[in-house]
């Protein structure tokens, strides 16, 4: 169906890595292949009575370390090899991120917006049904999330399903990740794989002597920031980019895109597409004819969050931006990438940049299997050491701190801020680890290639450990 092969791609973005790397053969290939898909065909009744026949695959691409891990899709487009592609990305971008979990993904080949919600409850539970019948899916095995074109609402209907099957299964609901906070999920999963992109791009753009490359100070504020997609992660992507002192000013839909070299305003952006159906005539914006155009405007920061396949070698020469940050999967041809490179153009990889969706849903994952929400035993316990120590403070100075400004100060961190700081943690020391491993090559690869060559190493350690490879 794609008219690039994306696991070829993703392929040859590993073998470039893995040039590099004193591996045997056979240990690359063994980390290289996709290890089951399962490809399924399924009938479902719409509402009229009819019946149609459901094309769909989960590919669990490293059995290395478990359970596998990876999103499902609903697209009119998916096919095996793409589920194998993104699989593969899973595994790596798992390992970067120290997410102890092999790749998975999921698809589901339907254009969502032709279906009824009680069609697509029906679509997702024989989905999730089939998955159960070949132990595709369980808190150890295989634990979905959500992906383009679906969302907590399939989340939902996932863990259900798998639960009224596996009725006396105590970890039952940490069988997918990305659930509504009712449904066992974690505050902050929805925006998390947005806030991830925040984070690891201001990480990038904190490094003066990188930015001075580019004539550019350091830090996102006043950063021209334009963004492909007003998803679940481009949406986030560009308002925490906002709200961390960027200037948005471009946006692009499927139906068209919009620019204002002045800034646009995310929020108002998204609720004129909600009351309108699109992005095109929002009020302080000009029309641009297409989501392409948006990509080729003049600004520092490109984010590509929608679609795979996105700048290939046929407009990878027009792209302006300095920076282009992947935050969906597989935006950028190895062929685009490698034009980026001679250009000296910084490309932040996929592999690490949209990991945010998978290290919060590790944490749900964690929060599920424990069964406590985060913070919940130690917030007061911390609070009230907190208090102890300011009011021996105050005893020792003679000085007394204000009711409002001591409330601040002694705050326990609840669950959303426990997730939030874990997953900036989690970002910058990945990047920090991945333009390490470039600079030890003097800078003579791009970040992608650092980041396959971390996924690999540590992906081989867990085999090597295994004594399978000596
Ligand atoms: P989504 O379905 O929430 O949003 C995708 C958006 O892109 C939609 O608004 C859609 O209308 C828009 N779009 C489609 N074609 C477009 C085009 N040609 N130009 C501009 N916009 C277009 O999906 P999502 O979850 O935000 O996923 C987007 C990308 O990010 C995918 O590549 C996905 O694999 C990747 N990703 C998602 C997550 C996650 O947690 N959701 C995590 C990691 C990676």
């Amino acid at each position: 169906m794609n008219p690039i092969n994306l696991f070829e791609q993703v392929n040859r973005n590993f073998d470039k890595a893995a040039s590099y790397l004193p591996y045997s053969k056979g240990l690359l290939q063994q980390i290289k292949i996709c290890n089951s898909v399962y490809h399924m065909t399924f009938p479902v009744k719409r509402d009229d009575g009819s019946i149609e026949t459901i094309e769909a695959w989960r590919a669990e691409h490293s059995h290395h370390k478990l359970p596998v891990k990876g999103g499902i899709r609903y697209s009119p487009t998916v096919d095996e090899n793409d589920v194998m592609a993104f699989a593969a990305l899973m595994t790596y971008k798992c390992a970067i991120v120290d997410v102890p979990f092999g790749g998975a993904k999921g698809g589901v080949r339907i254009d969502r917006n032709k279906y009824s919600r009680s069609e697509l409850e029906r679509i997702t539970r024989r989905y999730t049904y089939e998955l159960i019948r070949k132990d595709f899916i369980g808190p150890g095995i295989d634990v979905p999330a959500p992906d383009y074109g679906t969302g907590p609402q399939e989340m939902a209907w996932i863990v259900d399903t798998y639960s009224m099957v596996n009725k006396n299964q105590l970890d039952s609901i940490a069988c997918v990740t990305g659930k509504p906070i009712s449904q066992g999920g974690v505050r902050g999963r929805v925006e998390a794989t947005g806030r991830g992109v925040f984070f690891g791009l201001r990480t990038a753009c904190e490094d003066a002597d990188d930015m001075k490359k580019f004539g550019m100070r350091a830090g996102l504020d006043g950063k021209r920031v334009v963004v492909q997609g007003l998803g679940n992660v481009g949406y986030h992507a560009a308002k925490f980019l906002q709200e961390g002192g960027a200037l948005v000013v471009g946006l692009a839909e499927y139906e068209g895109a919009i620019q204002n070299p002045k800034g646009l305003d995310v929020d108002a952006v998204f609720k004129h597409r909600t009351d309108t159906k699109s992005i095109l005539n929002y009020p302080k914006g000009t029309n641009l004819p297409t989501s392409y155009a948006a990509l080729e405007l003049d600004c520092d920061i490109l984010v590509p969050a929608a679609l795979e396949n996105q700048i290939t070698e046929q407009n990878v020469n027009h792209i302006k931006a300095k920076i282009i940050g992947e935050g969906a999967n597989g935006p950028t041809t190895s062929g685009a990438s490698e034009s980026f490179w001679k250009r000296g153009v910084m490309l932040i990889p996929d592999t690490f940049l949209n990991a945010g969706g998978v290290t919060v849903s590790y944490f749900e994952w964690l929060k599920d299997i424990s069964h406590v929400r985060f913070g919940r035993v130690g917030k007061r316990f911390d609070e009230a050491s907190h208090t102890r120590i300011l009011r021996a403070v105050e005893e020792m100075t003679g000085k007394r701190l204000d009711e409002a400004k001591l409330k601040d100060v002694i705050l326990g961190a609840d669950e959303e801020a426990l997730v939030n700081s874990g997953l900036e943690e989690t970002m910058a020391k990945a990047y920090t680890d991945i333009r390490g491993i470039q600079r030890d090559h003097n800078d003579q690869m791009d970040l992608r290639t650092a980041s396959f060559i971390d996924a690999i190493q540590k992906v081989a350690v867990a085999y090597e450990e295994l004594g399978i490879f000596p």
